[in-house]
């Protein structure tokens, strides 16, 4: 009977399949910084462990075949790969809309330039702060804010669009109006700010993180302003710290959705998160198609949808609008990837995350532990 359960919930599964539009494609966990809120798992895959090319191109190949339409190219440091020309190539040429999520501290002005010849159609490129010593302290790198504004005009001069990303907490959130002003600067078309969302690394330094409400209430306050001032000259999107929310995100448009990753290993994951939850095997692409993935992987088809949700979620009429929130961060707050979005003020234990907020905030910042192979 449980079987037969099962399949009539895979079919239902797949009966409201929608096509993935985007990939993001982790190439390789390599990186020269060592952010202390790094996205990427506690447990780093090696080099030795990652795709080589003809996988990724044919992972492009299947991708395109299921109706994505873009790739994002990310990491670790995309650009640490030898083989990134020949990848955006191959992307453009089939027809994805190709961008470069980068650090920036391996790229130049000569990169740059073959990347927008292979067909790169946009880069966003991370700063730490606004301040040098302070980015630089962040992302434990010597010389790299320097290097990284230096790339930045570069990406302008070879005619790419450029996103700049900002990750704010509490130790760079006093130069946030410094933040915007070099967006200005560096001609971005669009800054992404956004608070730092704890899970791995970020979860492990979430002491050193954790903004105040009131330092929350003033970013919140001077990205409005900006948004207002710099209509027509640069987009602003803000991403706000969940611990202090009301309400759920609709964690990557909703789980399985529209959206994958696939880790540097291949494994096909439906957000760079996932594997945050103990217990889910994700399958890869050296061993299935990409197709066949997205369609029958039992990891995928946990959560896709309404009907694993808990009763609160199940009864509730945002059901369908924020999908139940975000699984990772309800496993890590709970410790069970199927019970309501901690962010969500109905979840039984909504205010015990808004008090270990406050706490975090109000005590001293412990040292960073830093993002590293073996660091975890
Ligand atoms: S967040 Fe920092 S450490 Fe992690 S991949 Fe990006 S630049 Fe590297
Ligand atoms: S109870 Fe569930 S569906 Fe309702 S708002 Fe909260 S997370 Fe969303």
């Amino acid at each position: 009977m449980d079987d037969i359960v099962q399949l009539e919930n895979v079919a239902e599964a797949q009966a409201r399949m929608l096509p993935p539009i985007a990939i993001l494609a982790e190439l390789t966990h390599r990186c020269p910084l060592q952010c202390p809120y790094c996205s990427n798992p506690l447990e780093l895959e090696r080099a030795n462990a990652e795709l080589p090319t003809a996988d990724w191109i044919r992972a492009m190949n299947e991708a395109v075949d299921i109706g994505v339409l873009q790739i994002h190219f990310s990491g670790g440091e995309p650009t640490a790969r030898k083989d990134l020309e020949e990848l955006v190539r191959h992307a453009a040429g089939i027809g994805l809309y190709t961008n470069l999520i980068t650090s920036g501290v391996l790229l130049d002005e000569d990169k740059l330039q073959r990347l927008f010849d292979a067909g790169l159609d946009h880069v966003q490129l991370s700063i730490q702060d606004a301040d040098a010593a302070n980015a630089d302290r962040i992302g434990n790198i010597k010389d790299g804010h320097r290097r990284k504004l230096s790339v930045a005009r570069a990406i302008r001069k070879v005619g790419l669009p450029l996103t700049m990303n900002a990750v704010v907490h509490r130790q760079n959130l006093h130069n946030l109006a410094g933040l915007i002003d070099l967006a200005v600067e560096l001609e971005a078309a669009r800054l992404e700010v956004a608070h730092v969302q704890y899970y791995g690394w970020a979860l492990k330094n979430r002491a050193s993180l954790m903004p105040t409400l009131e330092q929350l209430q003033d970013a919140t306050a001077t990205v409005e302003a900006a948004r207002e001032r710099l209509k027509g000259v640069l987009t602003i999107d803000y991403v706000v710290p969940d611990y202090y929310a009301r309400r759920p995100k609709k964690c990557m448009d909703g789980w399985g959705r529209r959206f994958f990753n696939i880790s540097p290993a291949g494994k096909v994951l439906p957000c760079h998160a996932a594997e945050s939850i103990t217990g889910l095997q994700f399958e890869s692409i050296r061993d299935y198609s990409l197709a066949w993935i997205w369609e029958n992987s039992p990891a995928l088809n946990l959560y896709r949808g309404t009907d694993w949700m808990p009763p609160l979620c199940k009864t509730c009429d945002q059901r369908e609008i924020d999908l139940g929130g975000c699984r990772c961060q309800a496993f890590a707050l709970t410790g069970n990837a199927a019970e309501t979005d901690p962010a969500c003020q109905k979840s039984p234990v909504h205010d015990i995350i808004f008090d270990i907020a406050v706490t975090d905030s109000a005590t001293g910042a412990p040292d960073y532990i830093y993002r590293r192979l073996g660091g975890a």
